[in-house]
């Protein structure tokens, strides 16, 4: 009956032994109906069947923090498929089996926590934040209502004051929520935003809307937000894509011109977006002019710090950044990126309380009954337009409590040191990188230089040259599997580098070795 074959065929990586995790005979070879719950008297097996699970992610763990492991062990789709049995079968598995299993999936994942993995806005493998995943998928609760998650809603309130007094003084009476993602959060902000100028939207419609509605954002702003056009059915072409300078930044001028270009149309500019952190630059919106701006035209102001957020705890580099954002109607901020909290965890902030539940209250008869034991506002399922809402502060809570808001600021101080170490290293060695701007964040853009183009004057034709480089050195790293950096084109330059250190497993001697590394990987180009 057990099943030892291995699941995967022959691999040169030793790492990850997937036959070593082995149970006793009697667990081994028994299946789901011989543990709990089914049988009670099968605490022995179960503990042994978890404590194994357990073993192999501390292995994982270990393997993440070792530089000597690779990230990742690449093949492509149609040889993965046939390295793995993924098959769902008709007569249930063995325990050991699953064991098995548990330990291929991890052989073959990218460690994403490695500290020579670059290549997101969410890196790094915090710890703590880990412990309290695991704590909050064994009490496996949602957190529509207080009744069947009293101490995390409880939490949630105490840490989502938390961040709105961060924002700003004048936010504390404000609300937030914990959403899916910040795309999702962007989509609230949008929600409440329409809401609060046309209550009558929710219960009667678009034809309550006598024009156009427009929004503003910049055309280095993330995708989501010009999502929130199409899906809310302002169009895309009502998401005006304002320009931004050389360095990212929204230009003020230029979206007081477009407002006012729409006005003339007769259409109603609503909502502006400003982005803190762009997705790919690392730039900062000037969050005071485009505040000016609002007021004087009554449009609500959204700060998008999905990815630049977590400056806000650093004294040192929040200002002058996010100066300004406590003039905000509302604020995305994304804990699992700079942060490190683990995926998901993401937040959207209202300076102004009611907006939520007003903007997306259904009064669900069976969840959200007004005649419960308790004080109801602490039900929060009905401010969002999910249903069930997966527990995401668990961790961040957890994960605050042990560093207090000194450990997220020495955190946030060490990542930007960091990114500033590894510019001080690029411009060091001109030869082989060509550093685009000095970043206002931990995104570091540039182009590597092979040994046949360091001559050469730079000019366009050079710089496609170097962006043609691009995905063949970013295919050489994931092939040898000792480093992962990620790169694209923008509006202004074909493929570059855009390196980002949000880690906490980064040091000086990771930054040498990343560029030590491209450069033997890339040289030959
Ligand atoms: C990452 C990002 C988002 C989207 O966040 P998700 O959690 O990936 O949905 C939105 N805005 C900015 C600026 C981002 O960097």
């Amino acid at each position: 009956m057990q099943r030892m074959a291995s699941l995967c065929g022959s691999s040169k990586m030793a790492a990850f032994n997937t036959s070593d995790y082995k149970l006793s005979e009697g667990t081994g070879s028994a299946q789901y109906d011989d543990v709990l719950p089914y049988k009670l008297d099968g605490e022995q097996k179960t503990k042994e069947f978890l404590m194994k699970v357990v073993e192999i992610l501390l292995d994982f763990v270990k393997q993440t923090n070792d530089r000597n492991e690779k990230i990742l062990d690449f093949h492509h789709p149609e040889d993965m498929i046939k390295q793995l049995d993924l098959r769902i079968p008709e007569e249930p598995l063995t325990l050991q089996q699953l064991i098995h299993d548990c330990a291929t999936t991890l052989k073959y994942q990218v460690k994403t926590g490695h500290p020579h993995f670059f290549n997101q806005l969410s890196c790094g493998l915090d710890l703590i934040s880990m412990a309290g995943e695991w704590l909050t998928a064994t009490a496996n609760t949602n957190m529509f209502t207080y009744e069947i998650a009293p101490v995390f809603i409880l939490m949630e309130n105490v840490v989502m004051t938390h961040m709105r007094e961060i924002i700003g003084k004048n936010w504390r009476k404000g609300d937030s929520i914990l959403a899916p993602g910040g795309s999702i959060s962007n989509l609230y902000a949008f929600l409440a935003a329409r809401h609060k100028m046309f209550p009558n939207y929710k219960e009667k419609g678009i034809a309550t809307i006598q024009g156009q509605l427009v929004m503003f954002t910049s055309d280095q702003s993330h995708y989501s937000v010009k999502s929130c056009a199409s899906v809310c059915g302002l169009g895309t072409d009502n998401c005006v894509m304002v320009p931004s300078d050389e360095n990212g930044r929204m230009i003020p001028t230029e979206l007081e011109r477009l407002i006012m270009e729409r006005k003339t149309r007769g259409h109603i500019p609503f909502f502006v977006c400003c982005t803190s952190g762009t997705t790919v630059l690392g730039a900062f919106d000037p969050i005071n002019a485009i505040a000016d701006i609002c007021k004087k035209y009554g449009m609500w102001l959204h700060v998008d710090a999905a990815w630049g957020g977590g400056l806000l705890l650093s004294r040192k580099y929040r200002h002058p950044r996010l100066t300004g954002i406590e003039r905000a109607d509302s604020v995305t901020w994304n804990p699992h990126k700079l942060m490190g909290a683990l995926l998901q965890c993401s937040t959207i902030h209202f300076k102004e309380d009611g907006l939520l539940m007003s903007c997306n209250q259904m009064s669900a008869d069976y969840l959200f009954m007004q005649d419960k034991l308790y004080d109801i506002r602490y039900d929060t399922g009905d401010k969002v337009i999910q249903c069930g809402r997966h527990n995401d502060i668990f961790k961040l809570w957890l994960q605050w409590r042990g560093k207090g808001d000194d450990g997220f600021e020495k955190h946030m101080d060490r990542l930007m040191e960091l990114s500033e170490y590894m510019v001080k290293r690029i411009k060091e060695q001109p030869d082989k990188f060509y550093l685009i701007m000095e970043p206002e964040m931990v995104n570091v853009s540039f182009w590597y230089i092979p040994k046949r183009l360091r001559n050469v004057p730079h000019s366009a034709q050079r710089e496609q040259e170097l962006g043609k480089m691009c995905p063949v050195l970013k295919a050489r790293m994931m092939q040898e599997g000792t480093l992962m950096v990620g790169y694209q084109p923008d509006d202004r330059r074909p493929n570059f580098f855009r390196n980002i250190i949000s880690s906490a497993a980064v040091t000086q001697e990771d930054v040498d070795f990343l560029l030590n590394e491209m450069d033997r990987l890339g040289n030959d180009l």
